[in-house]
């Protein structure tokens, strides 16, 4: 069977070293902002680049997974290669009600059960995800990355950077083989969210390019807001082909929306007042698919 559009970008990606944006939207400023730097990155450099737009269960319980749906289906329509993701779905029931509102891909993460467990649930979530599309890509996390995507005045309690809580190569090949997920998202020393008082860790190179090497399986960098720009090129180099960026785009939305507010106290109208923000959003994502894509 050919393999579904979505999967046969990443894989080409793969292979070129560079790596596909994945960026999360709950409002029109932030989807408008993301858009806006796809069609910046077509107007310049003459490239129609596949981009994930993602929604968590919290984004998607704002949105409305039929509403998300019905956004990506119309930008494709325009010729974008856009895709819908859901980010981080911890129930085989919002996986089903994604799945059959046309969602391209999903996150099926019960990453903090016990490691059998979550192949045991992973793999049933293929089964089932796959019985009502059997091109719909699932991605599975390996073992927990913790933190949550936002500013964090500490390390998070659930992300535990020593080597032992890490993602194994020997774990992710048994998690890929065991459960038939399309895509992993291992623990690779990233946390979700950008600390406060610190920079974000390092990640962990040698063990990207060791689970790179042990599975078929593309691997998905999950907590990249807050990354140097030289360990984006280095984990990309060593093999990841997907990353996703969420905080960096919720701080320039809360900033650029204060900075529109401020400037003037009558301003009433929404569509005046949220291209501040959008436009914020748009430079950030331009900037990462630049970086991503190997584009001066
Ligand atoms: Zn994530």
């Amino acid at each position: 069977m050919k393999k579904p559009l979505l999967y046969r970008f990443i894989k080409e990606a793969e292979d070129k070293r560079v790596a596909i944006g994945h960026f999360n939207f709950s409002d029109i400023a932030t989807m408008r902002g993301i858009v806006g730097a796809v069609r910046l990155i077509a107007d310049k450099f003459h490239l129609n680049l596949p981009v994930c737009l993602g929604t968590s269960e919290g984004e998607v319980s704002y949105v409305g997974v039929g509403l998300a749906a019905d956004i990506v289906r119309n930008l494709k329509k325009e010729g974008l290669s856009v895709f819908l993701n859901g980010d981080h779905i911890h129930s085989i029931e919002k996986l089903k009600t994604m799945v059959e509102a046309g969602y391209d891909s999903a996150v099926f993460d019960v990453s903090d059960l016990p490691f059998e467990q979550n192949i045991e649930l992973t793999r049933e979530a293929v089964k089932i995800a796959k019985g009502i599309n059997k091109e719909f890509i699932i991605e599975g996390e390996v073992s927990h990355v913790g933190g949550s995507s936002k500013l964090l005045e500490d390390f998070p309690d659930d992300a535990r950077l020593v080597p032992e809580s890490l993602t194994s190569p020997d774990d992710a090949r048994r998690f890929v083989e065991s459960t038939g997920v399309d895509l992993i998202a291992p623990a690779l020393g990233n946390i979700h969210g950008i600390l406060k008082h610190s920079p974000n860790p390092r990640l962990d190179f040698a063990r990207i390019k060791a689970i790179r090497a042990a599975t078929a399986a593309p691997i998905v960098l999950h907590g990249g807001s807050g990354l140097r720009d030289e360990d984006f090129i280095q984990a990309i180099y060593s093999g990841v082909s997907v990353v996703h960026i969420n905080t960096e785009i919720r701080l320039a939305w809360r900033k650029g929306l204060e900075a529109a507010l401020g400037a003037d106290e009558d301003e009433v109208a929404p569509y005046k007042i949220f291209p501040t923000a959008e436009k914020a959003i748009e430079n950030i994502v331009f900037e990462r698919l630049k970086l991503f894509n190997k584009l001066i």
